[in-house]
């Protein structure tokens, strides 16, 4: 059942570059158009977490589109119950009426929320809070864009690409959506000083945006208040969130901003990857050394082979964003 919805996501980012994959419940993951983009698509329309980059945009509005439109379209219910994975599909009565009727049109882009408002992460937004207004006909409403307060959108983006609404302090939880509980969660000063992660809390699926990066090492980015202290509390506290499916792969899947869906040992490794290559920075501080004696050093070397492959965040520039956060002095 899972290979043929994976073959037939996959068919619907055919020729556009993209990937789709069903995650678990309601939730899918868009991959190839900038950081990875998170879906919620059922009954109560589309959520996306993230939007990837501008110059993708057209590509990811068409693959939503898509993606709704067969996700309506198919026999599968729009559900309130959790997922192909936990059966629902056989005890949802509604389901089954649903099959006999129509199928609905689907349904608009209803919001969206901004893990950082990096141009990977958010340049997509306008396109993507526009393609949620044209499918509403008579009534115009825009798709609403939340992100956290303390995310400073960069130069560049146009007003519609912009928070129509910003939350403070720890959480903000949305409205039941699609059939679950969502909420939104401010790590605070780990990649940025405004991320946000997103819980969705009846299918166990947890968008954690750039605090978690399964092909490289965190992005800390310390001149918009990142932190090398901040990013182990978030990757701490998304382990306190999530729950382990004993001896087996599986249990709450969280989704990092790039590269594959990982469950809470891969996040448990990453957590102490991070942990290692920062004691090993402040030890070699504490003796006085300088940042490039330290970079000289190779503190990394060990992981390197697995994370040192993104040349726009190299194990250097990583070692510095360490040291600039434990040595805030300039
Ligand atoms: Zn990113």
């Amino acid at each position: 059942m899972i290979a043929v919805a994976i073959a037939f996501f996959a068919a619907i980012a055919h020729a556009q570059d993209l990937r789709v994959l069903p995650v678990r419940g309601n939730v899918y993951v868009i991959v190839g158009g900038g950081g990875n983009i998170v879906a919620s698509v059922g009954k109560d329309g589309i959520l996306l977490v993230d939007t990837g980059s501008a110059t993708m945009s057209d590509k990811v509005v068409r693959t939503v589109q898509e993606l709704a439109r067969q996700v309506t379209a198919s026999p599968a219910p729009q559900r309130s119950c959790v997922g192909v994975v936990q059966g629902c599909l056989w005890w949802n009565s509604s389901g089954f009426l649903a099959t006999t009727a129509a199928p609905a049109a689907p349904k608009p882009i209803v919001g969206i929320i901004n893990t950082s408002f990096d141009a990977d992460h958010a340049g997509g937004n306008a396109a993507l809070a526009r393609a949620g207004r044209s499918h509403i006909g008579v009534a115009p409403q825009e798709a609403w864009i939340i992100s956290h307060e303390s995310a400073p959108p960069r130069q560049g983006f146009p007003s519609e690409a912009l928070p129509t609404e910003t939350y403070s302090g720890p959480y903000k939880k949305l409205n039941y959506f699609n059939g679950e509980g969502v909420v939104v969660w401010h790590p605070p000063a780990a990649h940025t000083a405004g991320d946000s992660m997103v819980q969705f809390r009846e299918s166990e699926v947890l968008a954690a945006g750039d605090i978690l990066n399964m092909s490289g090492y965190p992005v800390i980015d310390v001149d918009k208040g990142g932190s090398i202290q901040g990013t182990i509390d978030a990757l701490n506290s998304i382990l306190d969130m999530a729950v382990v499916e004993h001896m087996m792969e599986g249990g709450t899947m969280i989704i990092p901003g790039h590269g594959r869906i990982a469950d809470s040992a891969d996040v448990a490794y990453y957590r102490d990857l991070v942990t290692i290559i920062r004691d090993r920075v402040r030890e070699m501080m504490k003796r006085g050394m300088t940042l490039p004696q330290i970079q000289a050093a190779r503190l990394t070397r060990d992981y390197d082979p697995r994370f040192d492959r993104n040349p726009a965040w190299t194990s250097s520039m990583f070692i510095e964003a360490i040291y600039r956060s434990l040595n805030p002095k300039p």
